[in-house]
Order: C-alpha cells, then sequence, then structure tokens
C-alpha cells in the first residue's frame, strides 16, 4: 500500500466538474480580485460559522496581522498564546510590534487556561488561543478570564474550519466566540484553496470593515481614493473564492468523514500499549481533526524510528511539531518574546506524530496503518 498524507489531487478528481466549471465561469467574467466570487464566498462562509460578517483577505498569516492591526492595541501590549503552535501565530504578534507571551498547553494539546492566568500582567491586552489539530478550545474559560481582565480575544482558527466551543451551554462555531477569528484557506487546511488565501470573521461589522480597509489599502468605500488610513494588499483572489465557494458545500461531510476515521484509529490504536491516542472529544463537534495526532512517549528518536519505519512501509506521516515555539531559535532569541516553562508543549515536539487523515482514508487504510504500527511496537 502507498498512503499520503494528503491527496490534494484525489480531493479535486472527486469534485473535478464543479470545480473546473467554477474556475472557468470566473476566467470568463474575469472577476479576477474581489467582486461576486469573494462576495458570495464572504456570505456563505459567514452563514456556515454563524457569524455576522467575513472578510476574504490573502492568506492566513495576514488574516491574524490584519486582525491585531484593526483591534488597535495598545503599543507595548503582551499578547498570550500557546507555545504549542504553528510559527504563523507567534509571527503576527512579533510582526506587529508586540510582545509575545508563550504559555503551556495542556493534555488535549490546547493552551491551558491556569497557565493564562499565570502569565497576566498589567500590560496583558490579548490572548490568541489556536484551535489546534481541529480541536475547539475551551472558550467558556478563556472568555471568563478576558472579561474579567478586560483582555481581547483573537482566535487561530487556522485548523479548526467547523469546529465548536459550548458557551452558555450552546454550541458555537470558533471565529466569532472572541473579538475577532482567523483562517487560513491553505491548500491542506480542512478548508483549502487551490493557493494561499485566509478570512477573518466576527460579529463586530465595525471592526470587519476595519479589516476590509486594512487588507485594501486603507480604501474608503464612500470616497475611494481618499484613503482612510495606510493599509496593504492582502485581498482575496477571485479563481481561490469560486473554488472555495465549491469546497464549502462539501466542509460538514468531509469533517464528519474526518470524524469517522478519527474514532476508528482510536478504537484500533488504543489496544497497543506504546501508543497514546489524542483524548476524545468532549461532544461530537468539538474537534474536526485536521490532525489525527498519537504520542509516543519515550524519545524523540522512538518517535523518529516510528515515522521512519512507517514511510518503508508506504504511509507518510507528519510531526506537527517538532520543535514547540519556545524551543525555535528565532522566537526564544527575539527580546520581544516573554517564554513561560512550556514542559507539555516541548514533551509533545518530541513524542507527536500525526496519521494521515481526510477523505482518501477510508477504513481498510487505517487497518492497515494501525497493523504496521502494532508489528513497529511489538519488535521495537
Ligand atoms: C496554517 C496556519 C496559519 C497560517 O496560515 P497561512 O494561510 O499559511 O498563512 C496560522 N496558524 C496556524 C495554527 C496554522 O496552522
Amino acid at each position: 500500500m502507498n498512503i499520503k498524507f494528503l491527496d490534494l489531487a484525489k480531493e479535486y478528481q472527486d469534485l473535478k466538474t464543479e470545480l473546473d466549471s467554477a474556475i472557468f465561469k470566473t476566467l470568463k467574467n474575469s472577476s479576477f480580485v474581489g467582486g461576486k466570487n469573494v462576495e458570495d464566498f464572504e456570505v456563505n462562509f459567514a452563514n456556515f460559522l454563524g457569524a455576522r460578517g467575513c472578510v476574504g483577505v490573502g492568506n492566513g498569516t495576514d488574516a491574524l496581522e490584519i486582525a491585531l492591526r484593526a483591534l488597535n492595541l495598545p503599543k507595548d501590549s503582551e499578547i498570550i498564546l500557546p507555545a504549542n503552535s504553528f510559527i504563523a501565530s507567534i509571527e503576527a504578534v512579533l510582526n506587529s510590534g508586540y510582545k509575545a507571551v508563550l504559555v503551556d498547553c495542556a493534555d488535549d494539546f490546547l493552551i491551558d487556561t491556569d497557565c493564562i492566568k499565570n502569565a497576566l500582567t498589567s500590560k496583558t491586552t490579548a490572548i490568541l488561543p489556536v484551535h489546534l489539530y481541529g480541536r475547539a478550545c475551551n472558550m467558556q474559560k478563556i472568555l471568563d478570564i478576558a472579561h474579567e481582565n478586560h483582555l481581547k480575544i483573537i482566535e487561530d482558527c487556522a485548523q479548526a474550519h467547523g469546529a465548536k466551543s459550548i458557551i452558555n451551554e450552546k454550541l458555537r462555531n470558533v471565529g466569532h466566540i472572541g473579538d475577532i477569528g482567523c483562517f487560513s484557506f491553505y491548500p491542506g487546511k480542512n478548508l483549502g484553496a487551490y493557493g494561499d488565501a485566509g478570512a477573518i470573521s466576527s460579529n463586530d461589522i465595525e471592526l470587519l470593515e476595519k479589516c476590509r480597509s486594512i487588507a485594501n489599502h486603507g480604501v474608503n468605500t464612500k470616497d475611494r481614493y481618499n484613503h482612510r488610513l495606510l493599509g496593504r494588499n492582502s485581498r482575496l483572489d477571485g479563481i481561490q473564492a469560486a473554488i472555495l465557494d465549491v469546497k464549502l458545500k462539501y466542509l460538514s461531510t468531509s469533517n464528519q468523514h474526518r470524524r469517522y476515521i478519527a474514532h476508528l484509529y482510536t478504537q484500533k490504536l488504543s489496544e497497543i500499549p506504546y501508543i497514546i491516542t489524542p483524548p476524545s472529544p468532549l461532544y461530537e463537534d468539538h474537534c474536526v481533526w485536521h490532525l489525527y495526532t498519537i504520542m509516543i512517549p519515550s524519545t524523540s528518536e522512538k518517535r523518529n524510528q516510528l515515522q521512519e519505519y512507517l514511510q518503508n512501509n508506504g504511509i507518510s506521516t507528519g510531526i506537527h511539531y517538532p520543535k514547540s515555539l519556545s524551543q525555535i531559535k528565532a522566537i526564544y532569541e527575539n527580546p520581544n518574546c516573554i517564554l513561560h516553562p512550556s514542559p507539555k508543549a516541548e514533551q509533545y515536539a518530541q513524542s507527536t506524530l500525526s496519521l494521515p487523515i481526510g477523505n482518501h482514508i477510508e477504513e481498510k487504510e487505517v487497518d492497515y496503518i494501525c497493523k504496521v504500527i502494532e508489528r513497529f511496537c511489538e519488535t521495537n
């Protein structure tokens, strides 16, 4: 068997007729940047989230930077975020001129709310939770901390399109629970474009209009060349919007398939002594399984050996991430980073391994992958 970690070509084949038609329609009507495709997608994605609005931008990192700029936080602000994330989350904070405060995560891989409390200072102005691997953070607790301390919340939703958190006993989509949500549509995400793309969501229409202006050279919609601020260029491409609009219709189904595959993995792997499976979701929509990440709790060599063994048996896997943010030179040497101890994030960096998940994986692939893992554990 040859099992890819991601199979974007198969996904294209599955939706080829609809995607081709959406792309060629865009070529014919020339709505290449902005225009009807982008407007339609923005409405549909906001509806999917249950948010009041959404603004398409160039990519997920820009979404974070633009959101931070629109919130207009004080210059010497400290922003708290998890040490277990992709570098873009902290890049956006540092490139915006703020101090990044890294805290540890809990057993569910996500930012530990007790660590947030311990890291608060008089300079803290915002929390940037990351719904990592497709799992929604405990937003009720984060909201409570934010309200008590007058903090803004910028949600990094790049891996969690469709994940839900429980707020006042009701399920709510991530992306509009905090003040502002930032999505990436990088091709490998749960909702992926065929190039770079991103979006910002919120229930605050004024804040969204500010984001829209920042992302489009500070354009003043009422007086086009009388720019209201110095912005930048980070607009959503019309072809990408057309593709995203097609794929959005299948997002719930493909998230549901990911849940089914994750459930199968957990069932089959929990019998293998060496392997720690990811915590089960607290409720069905808690996790959209962007990644299915297991742990091999010994040394990183053991994890790397398992990865190599799987590769030799035709199975591609990934490591997310081989270093916690606090272990990356560009970060720990940066004078604007405040690092709190992150033993868990560092432990994850040496023990996690992400298995293939997505529409290209069915029960027979899961069976095979789990058998190979079992064989490795018996002989190593
Ligand atoms: C992918 C990702 C981003 C950045 O998105 P891009 O579209 O690649 O800029 C930010 N945060 C997290 C957690 C991500 O996984």
